[in-house]
């Protein structure tokens, strides 16, 4: 009989010691991250010089690996999870869903096929049915899956969409989107095959939000010309202003053109649970789909995005396959098999993060936590209102903000203000003390905050102004 020594396993002891070294690195870092930088840099070269080797024949000592992990690639990446990491979308996560992650993958439990796994199923639709009840969808009706993340979620919704609306033919297809859609739909538009003349790019308004006036008239002049608009994507929380389209208006003119409404809340979604969320997000529960992003403002470890459908069978009927070798754990239709909700057959367990999170502080802490957040943005609004430092581009709105430094009295022309904002922000960045950088409105550099972070507080705020403002004033020194 053969004999195999290359089990790749380990003594029942050196796991465990392994595995506590892990858990201990894991929480040193959820109690000191607060303290330390949330800026990583590193050229490619320095990289190389570090990591770049042959792929070893020879084994090492596991504690030996571990540890130049932890002390060389662990430190070389951003703390997104830090009070002051402001910048593009932040991921704040927790410690009970990091470690429902290690579970999963722990016991690498398939999470595609009921047989396989029916707890794991069953709380994918169990957290689905939160889901959809925190956003007004219809429970029973309605369906989802979890996905990688956002951009998973808008090619998923995209693909039904099409499926649903086009069947096999989509050659006349038309989609509408606002300028200030996320860049993860055009990729998903493209990456299914649309042609660039099918892409419809509406302009907004001032306030950043879909034109209507332009979206009627895009609509219109479509129909006259033969094209089959076929669905919209409209924004619940811009990324650059948090900006929420006017949705329920949306909602009436796809529902009189009898095209599909898709909504983007990968980041935005989360403030349903805000004080005021029901009538931040008017309209939200009109869509056809949503993309919600849990490793978002659900406080998630990566990865982990959402799809909402008003009907489950939508996602059944754009993704089932029937092949030979999955014929024997079919199962019956009340036990879903989430590979034909989605494009993912071997899946790993995502709704298990969700779950025991939000089993475990209850949603009541999520509701407080982000409105926390909603209202963070606003005191710092004010502030910034109230100072002769700095102007409001956008106000506050889902916690997101836009300003720049513009004192009073300096009278700097539009050209200097954006070079002594993007100043600060590449100063800022240098120090390693924040993490902010600069996005364009209107054509200006501005600055801009997302603070989806429970544990930022306005003294992480305020000290980073006050770092702003000292490199400001050098630099108008000279
Ligand atoms: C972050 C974001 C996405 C993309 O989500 P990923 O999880 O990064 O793939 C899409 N839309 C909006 C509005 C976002 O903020």
């Amino acid at each position: 009989m053969k004999k195999n020594d290359a089990t790749l396993e380990l003594s029942k002891e050196a796991m465990k010691t392994y595995g506590y070294n892990v858990v201990d690195a894991i929480v040193e870092h959820f109690d000191t991250q607060n303290e330390k930088l949330p800026i990583a840099s590193g050229s490619r070269q320095e990289m190389d010089t570090l990591f770049l080797e042959e792929a070893p024949e020879n084994a090492s000592n596991p504690q030996e690996v571990l540890d130049f992990v932890l002390d060389e690639v662990i430190t070389k990446s951003a703390i997104v999870s830090h009070p002051k990491s402001f910048s593009f979308v932040p991921g704040p996560s927790n410690y009970i869903s990091a470690m429902a992650d290690t579970l999963a993958t722990g016991f690498n439990i398939f999470s595609g096929g009921w047989a396989a796994s029916p707890a794991a199923a069953e709380l994918e639709i169990v957290t689905m049915g939160w889901l959809l009840k925190i956003f007004g969808f219809p429970i029973k009706k309605g369906g989802g899956i979890f996905t990688s993340g956002g951009s998973m979620a808008n090619l998923t919704a995209v693909a039904t969409a099409r499926r649903v609306r086009c069947g096999d033919d989509f050659s006349k297809a038309v989609i509408y989107l606002s300028d200030q859609a996320h860049s993860s739909n055009i990729k998903a538009i493209r990456v299914l095959g649309f042609r660039k003349e099918q892409i419809r790019v509406i302009p907004t308004d001032a306030e950043f939000k879909f034109s209507i006036n332009k979206l009627k008239n895009a609509i219109a002049k479509d129909r006259i010309e033969g094209w089959q608009p076929f669905c919209l994507i409209a924004t619940a929380g811009t990324t650059n202003t948090g900006t929420v389209d006017p949705l329920s208006e949306i909602a009436k003119i796809c529902k009189a053109e009898d095209v599909w409404f898709h909504i983007d809340g990968a980041y935005g979604g989360a403030a349903i649970l805000a004080k005021d969320g029901k009538s931040l997000l008017k309209g939200i529960n009109k869509a056809d789909s949503l993309t919600v992003d849990p490793h978002k403002w659900f406080f998630q470890p990566y990865e982990m995005g959402c799809l909402l459908v008003k009907n489950h069978k939508w996602l059944k009927q754009t993704f089932t396959e029937k092949p030979e070798y999955l014929r024997d754990i079919e199962g019956n239709t009340s036990e879903i098999n989430f590979y034909d909700h989605g494009v993912q057959l071997t899946r790993r367990f995502r709704a298990l993060k969700f779950y025991m999170s939000i089993k475990t502080f209850g949603l009541k802490a999520f509701r407080k936590a982000i409105t926390y957040n909603v209202e963070l943005a606003e005191e710092v609004e004010g502030k910034l209102r109230k100072s002769a430092n700095w102007e409001v581009i956008s106000p506050a709105t889902l916690a997101v903000i836009n300003f720049r430094f513009n004192p009073i009295g300096e009278n700097l022309s539009e050209k200097n203000l954006d070079k002594i904002n993007q100043y600060i922000s590449e100063q800022v960045v240098s120090s390693q003390k924040a993490l902010l950088v600069t996005t364009l409105l209107n054509g200006q550099v501005v600055l801009r905050m997302c603070l989806i972070n429970p544990r930022t507080t306005m003294i992480d705020v305020n000290e980073t102004f006050a770092l702003c403002e000292e490199f400001a004033q050098n630099k108008l020194a000279v």
